[in-house]
């Protein structure tokens, strides 16, 4: 899909056709008290009024936490994991009944998909997600996504509900991302501390000084703060989506920000876009191992156009297998790029250092010269705050 690119200034959402809308936890939730079936009904209304208008809309949802600590009668969030995946579990049943109840309402099919990283991670599951994603959207029906909390742990977990919509972003290809918050968008700093803080309209996605300007803030009840809705924005602008982060509290904010309002911040994609598998090397928030490199092979990588020998690897860490995606870091310890190895961890580990004349005497067999061939392999440079 071709993305529109409008002039800065004018509303992005206006002209795209496929948009993904994140809802946080505190707008659909009445700030802690339980699901607010009056605010779900308004939303969706909005995304009713959005498919009218001829868009296909995806919905990121969270709230599944907050609900289901309400029903289970804790007083507060807890912090232990079986404690959370059971809140999880219970509270997502209330949103999908919320959702199911306010779609059916307008005559409109809403369907529920709870994703995990490692769904994203495998690319036959990735390419799954993607086919019945689309094959929901080709029939009308509003896919309505969270993350399946109750089977990941923190060290598997996205973690909030900004950075899944970007993967989402990126997985269907979609020309703009909404992220809707409880604050009127980013500003030059916090608005809170500092009186002269200023709203920022437009900007650029990948400019570097907007992670600065996002600090660390966030509300209560969310997960994500300003920080990761920046770097969600700079995430999705990978496959030329573009963002706009605005308050959830404007009344119907969608429908005016599809009329062509600029509401919030929108954060441009540049013209620059991945190709869609070095796209997905990307979006792994994990990657299964990584690889140390000479400064010499670091250099070729990042010149463009080389591929990576086993000679150049000075250090081979983690396990993986053939056709896992690895990163490549420097001395230093610098993502310089991942991409898909060539090689198993044990493999790599034996024919690190060694030219390419002896890879077969040493394994008895050589499947490729390189431990990554330049073709499935992207460069990290864009990523890096
Ligand atoms: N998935 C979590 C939930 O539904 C929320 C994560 C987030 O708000 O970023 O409660």
């Amino acid at each position: 899909m071709s993305h529109p690119t409008p002039r800065e200034g004018t509303s992005v959402i206006a002209l795209a056709r496929r948009l993904v809308v994140k809802v946080g936890s505190s707008l659909v939730t009445d700030e802690g008290r339980g699901i607010d079936h009056a605010a779900v009904a308004r939303w969706v209304q909005q995304i009713a009024g959005l498919h009218a208008l001829g868009k296909e809309v995806i919905l990121v949802s969270s709230g599944a936490i907050a609900e289901g600590v309400k029903r289970l009668g804790f007083s507060r969030r807890p912090s232990e994991v079986p404690l959370l995946q059971a809140a999880a579990a219970v509270g997502q049943m209330g949103l999908a009944q919320a959702y199911e109840t306010a779609f059916s309402a307008r005559g409109r099919n809403c369907a529920q998909i709870l994703l995990t990283h490692a769904d994203l991670a495998n690319r036959r599951r990735y390419l799954n997600a993607r086919s019945a994603l689309l094959t929901l959207l080709a029939h009308h029906v509003v896919p309505v996504i969270n993350e399946n909390d109750t089977v990941v742990t923190d060290e598997i977990k996205v973690g909030d509900n900004d950075t899944l919509g970007a993967l989402v972003t990126n997985l269907v290809e979609a020309d703009a991302l909404i992220i809707l918050t409880d604050q009127s968008g980013l500003y030059s700093a916090d608005p809170r501390k500092d009186p002269q803080a200023t709203l920022i309209r437009d900007a650029r996605a990948d400019d570097p000084a907007l992670a600065a300007m996002a600090g660390g803030a966030g509300s209560a009840i969310g997960k994500g703060g300003m920080l990761t809705k920046v770097l969600a924005a700079r995430r999705a602008a990978q496959s030329g989506a573009h963002t706009v982060i605005a308050s959830g509290r404007e009344p119907d904010v969608l429908l005016r920000l599809a009329a062509g309002e600029s509401i919030g911040s929108c954060l441009h994609a540049g013209s620059g876009k991945l190709a869609a598998r070095k796209q997905w090397m990307t979006d792994h928030l994990q990657v299964a191992g990584r690889v140390s490199v000479d400064d010499g092979a670091a250099r070729r990588l990042r010149e463009g156009g080389a591929s990576l020998l086993p000679v150049g690897v000075t250090e081979v860490a983690g396990e993986f297998e053939r056709g896992d995606v690895i990163a490549v870091v420097d001395q230093q310890g610098r993502e310089v790029a991942r991409g898909l190895s060539n090689y198993a961890a044990a493999e790599a580990r034996l024919i690190r250092r060694a030219p390419t004349s002896q890879i077969e005497s040493i394994l008895g067999f050589m499947e490729q010269p390189e431990l990554i061939h330049r073709d499935n392999m992207v460069l990290m440079q864009a990523q890096q705050a």
